[in-house]
C-alpha cells in the first residue's frame, strides 16, 4: 500500500498522492471550449499541461475556464 503522499499541487502547495494528480489536459474531454482555446487561456495564467494539480484546484480552474469562456461568447454576441 502507498503511504507517500509525494506529488504537490502547484496551486495549493498541498501534497497529495501520485494518482491522485490531475492536469489541465483533462479538459480536452470537455464539449466547451475546444482544447485550443483551453490551453491558450491557462498559457495565460502560466499553467502548462504538465502542471499537476489536486482535485479541488482543478475545480476551481474548470469553473474559471467556464466563467471567461461564457464572457467570451457574450462578448461576440
Ligand atoms: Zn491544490
Amino acid at each position: 500500500m502507498q503511504t507517500n503522499k509525494n506529488a504537490k499541487c502547484n496551486k495549493c502547495l498541498n501534497k497529495f498522492y501520485q494518482k491522485d494528480i490531475y492536469t489541465i489536459q483533462q479538459f480536452q474531454y470537455k464539449k466547451e471550449p475546444n482544447y485550443q482555446w483551453t490551453l491558450k487561456f491557462f498559457n495565460k495564467l502560466k499553467i502548462g499541461e504538465w502542471d499537476s494539480f489536486c482535485e479541488k484546484c482543478i475545480k476551481q480552474y474548470s469553473e474559471q475556464l467556464d466563467i471567461a469562456w461564457n464572457n467570451q461568447k457574450s462578448q461576440v454576441l
